[in-house]
Order: C-alpha cells, then sequence, then structure tokens
C-alpha cells in the first residue's frame, strides 16, 4: 500500500532525475482557470514564510503571493513593499476568517507553531479557502481527523507542506527502494538534527514535543516513502539532556527504530543538539545513499553504482506549483492530509514507546 492509504502519486507523476517537474506536459480543464495565476496567503510571517516560502512564490507559474496574515502589525510595511501586497490582502488573527469574502486568496498556507495549524486550517477550511499546512500537521490525530473532515465538508483540497516529495534526489531514493532497483530494500537509517534551537520549539504545549516532532518527522517520512510500505511498531529511547533547563519540556535528542513488513527496518535519530542529515537504504545488491538528504539546497546522493545525477531544484516553488496545479485539474495533491495524519499517528507511538520503554504497535 502507498502511504497513508494513498496511491503514490509521486512516482508518476513528478519528475525525478533527468526529468524536472516543471517540464511536465500539463493538461488543464478549463483554459482560463488554468492560465489564472492562483493566490496564496501565509499565515504567520516567521524564519519559513519569509526565508523559503515568500522568496519562492516569486518563481512560481501558478501560484503567487497575494495576501499575508500576521499578528504583528510592525511587520506589515515592509512585506507589502517587498511582495506589492495590496492592503485589502493583509489580515490579522481576529479578522482572519473575513478572507472568505476575498477573491483574490484561492490557497491560505498554515505556517505557525505546530499546535496552531489546526485552528488556522480549519478556519480557512470553513471560509472556503484551499489549504496548505506545514508539518508536522498537528500535534495530535484526533486534530488531523478535524482537518481532514473539514476540509472534506468544505470541498476543499488540504496539503502537507512535504517539499522533499518534489525533489530530485528524494524522487531518486523512492524509485531505488519502492522499485527494487538493487532488490529489496532490507534497512534504512535516517538521522535529522539540527546543534541548536530557540523559542516555541522548547514549548511542549505549542510544539507538541521536541526534535522528532520538527526534523525527526523527516526521518518517518523518508523510510515510508523509500519503502513504500507502513511500520508496523516502533520503539524508542530518550538521549540524555546535556542542558535540562533549556528542554525541562521536550526530549533533546530521540532514537528510535521503526519495524516495517518482512523484518524490514529503520533505524532513526532526531536532535536539537547534533547537526545530523542522512538518508541511507541498505538493499540487497547495493545501497543509496542521501547526505545531507533534507536541506532546502545542496542534497548530495550516491549508490552503490555511483554519484546520483539530479539537479538542484526549488523545492517549495515546485510543491507550490503542484498544489495550485492539482487545484486547477481537480486532481488530489501527492502529499494530502492523510498522508500528514499517518505521520502524526507514528510520531505519537514513538513518543508512546519513549515513555514507556515498551514496543508500540502503530
Ligand atoms: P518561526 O518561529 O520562525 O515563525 C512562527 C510564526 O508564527 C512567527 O511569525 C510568529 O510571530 C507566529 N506566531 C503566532 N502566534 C505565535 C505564538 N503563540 N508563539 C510563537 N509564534 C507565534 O517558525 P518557523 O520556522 O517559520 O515554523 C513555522 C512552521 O513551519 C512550523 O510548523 C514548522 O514546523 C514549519 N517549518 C517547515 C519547514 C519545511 O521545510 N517544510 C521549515 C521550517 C519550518
Amino acid at each position: 500500500m502507498g502511504i497513508g492509504g494513498m496511491a503514490f502519486a509521486g512516482l508518476s507523476s513528478i519528475g525525478g532525475c533527468g526529468s524536472p517537474s516543471n517540464q511536465q506536459a500539463e493538461e488543464h480543464t478549463d483554459e482560463q482557470q488554468a492560465e489564472r495565476k492562483l493566490g496564496i496567503a501565509l499565515v504567520g510571517l516567521g524564519g519559513y514564510a519569509g526565508g523559503q516560502l515568500a522568496p519562492a512564490l516569486q518563481e512560481t507559474d501558478h501560484c503567487y503571493l497575494a495576501g499575508i496574515v500576521t499578528g504583528t502589525p510592525s511587520k506589515i510595511d515592509k512585506w507589502r513593499r517587498d511582495y506589492d501586497i495590496p492592503e485589502g490582502n493583509v489580515y490579522n488573527y481576529e479578522n482572519f476568517d473575513t478572507i472568505a469574502d476575498n477573491p483574490d486568496i484561492d490557497i491560505v498556507y498554515v505556517v505557525l507553531p505546530n499546535a496552531m495549524h489546526t485552528e488556522y486550517t480549519i478556519r480557512a477550511l470553513q471560509a472556503g479557502k484551499h489549504v496548505i499546512c506545514e508539518k508536522p500537521m498537528a500535534v495530535t490525530v484526533e486534530d488531523c481527523d478535524r482537518m481532514i473532515a473539514a476540509a472534506k465538508e468544505a470541498g476543499k483540497l488540504l496539503s502537507i507542506g512535504y517539499r522533499l516529495h518534489f525533489e530530485p534526489h528524494n524522487i531518486e531514493m523512492m524509485r531505488f527502494g519502492q522499485e527494487k532497483r538493487m532488490g529489496a530494500i532490507k534497512h534504512i537509517i535516517a538521522d535529522n538534527g539540527m546543534g541548536s534551537t530557540e523559542g516555541w520549539r522548547l514549548d511542549k504545549a505549542l510544539a507538541g514535543g521536541g526534535p522528532l516532532m520538527d526534523v525527526g518527522i523527516y526521518c518517518v517520512q523518508a523510510a515510508r516513502y523509500t519503502l513504500g510500505t507502513e511500520p508496523v511498531a516502533v520503539t524508542a529511547k530518550e538521549g540524555p539532556k546535556t542542558d535540562p533547563e533549556m528542554f525541562k519540556e521536550v526530549e533533546e535528542s530521540l532514537t528510535w527504530e521503526m519495524e516495517f513488513p518482512d523484518g524490514v527496518t529503520a533505524v532513526c535519530k532526531s536532535s536539537y543538539s547534533e547537526n545530523m542529515n542522512l538518508l541511507r537504504a541498505e538493499a540487497e545488491h547495493g545501497w543509496a545513499k542521501l547526505e545531507p538528504a533534507f536541506p532546502y539546497s545542496g542534497i548530495q546522493g550516491e549508490t552503490s553504482d555511483g554519484e546520483m545525477d539530479c539537479e538542484g531544484v526549488n523545492q517549495q516553488a515546485i510543491q507550490m506549483d503542484d498544489f495550485a496545479k492539482a487545484i486547477k485539474e481537480n486532481r488530489p495533491t501527492p502529499v494530502p492530509g492523510e498522508m500528514g495524519r499517518q505521520d502524526v499517528k507514528i510520531l505519537q507511538a514513538i513518543y508512546q514507546a519513549m515513555e514507556s520503554g515498551e514496543r508500540v504497535v502503530v
């Protein structure tokens, strides 16, 4: 079965190495709709929205930065100047629901602290907008269910900001594993860690957990998309706290193992005090490796046959363009809410295993 019970659209429809996705032939149901760029409003103007998404929206063909939603009035002038945003397309968290009346905004992109994703995703869907929500989708599976139900009820698309599904080296890993290019995969190693962190990421109520929620989720995703199967059980062990005051609410680091069908295993690490960035797959007749595996640029790939010949792309631009095209073409997104829900379910099982010391069935 594909990820989250969905067909693995990523393998067939999105370009890997040698076939960039922005060169794909396009089919449109309606010519006018196909030509119009869809308007995106970013909710939460922090590091990721300002550093990555807004610049990427200067390179998109099917969508553009049309509006902003912020609780910080002092940010407004610069954003409006930098991105030519009309006054009428600026919202705060109180008047956000009136975005329903704004035909410039087709898509709301939620880039807030993790625990706020559910509320703003549901409010945007209820306002009649399609939604991209950042990872992790939410901090509980129940919240994910409410978001998916709201999308169904509104008849709108809900996508999670899984940019690596549009990145050629990672797509090559999906093919390596799922097409069994060197035989079946036996074992995966995935590590993702940052040397430091701050702010809401250390606050359990806003983050839902520590590095597992923030960067470890990439390891869970990578194991799932490399194998194309779902983990059946997990075990986990929290690392030592070198700074107990800083990490009083969330783990500083974590190692965990995911058991997949047929005895396949994935051993993973996430940390807020160690830089790590690796995805490695051991197959019957060879191996493939990305290092670094998950950054915005500079991903390097190699297999036991030699270097991967993949180009670097603007992941966020391709991700947002694909979502806009999915809306225009009335097709599903390859990174839907159901995929985000499955990751949150696995993350919760990993925390349960960490706290209990027991093997937890997913
Ligand atoms: P950030 O701290 O830089 O920005 C958060 C924004 O939320 C700020 O503008 C802040 O003002 C606003 N905010 C509103 N209410 C807040 C509150 N109560 N407490 C704190 N901030 C509040 O964070 P970020 O790095 O931009 O992350 C935002 C989201 O994007 C997170 O869910 C994160 O996981 C995700 N993210 C995804 C990627 C990716 O590669 N897909 C990369 C970075 C972050």
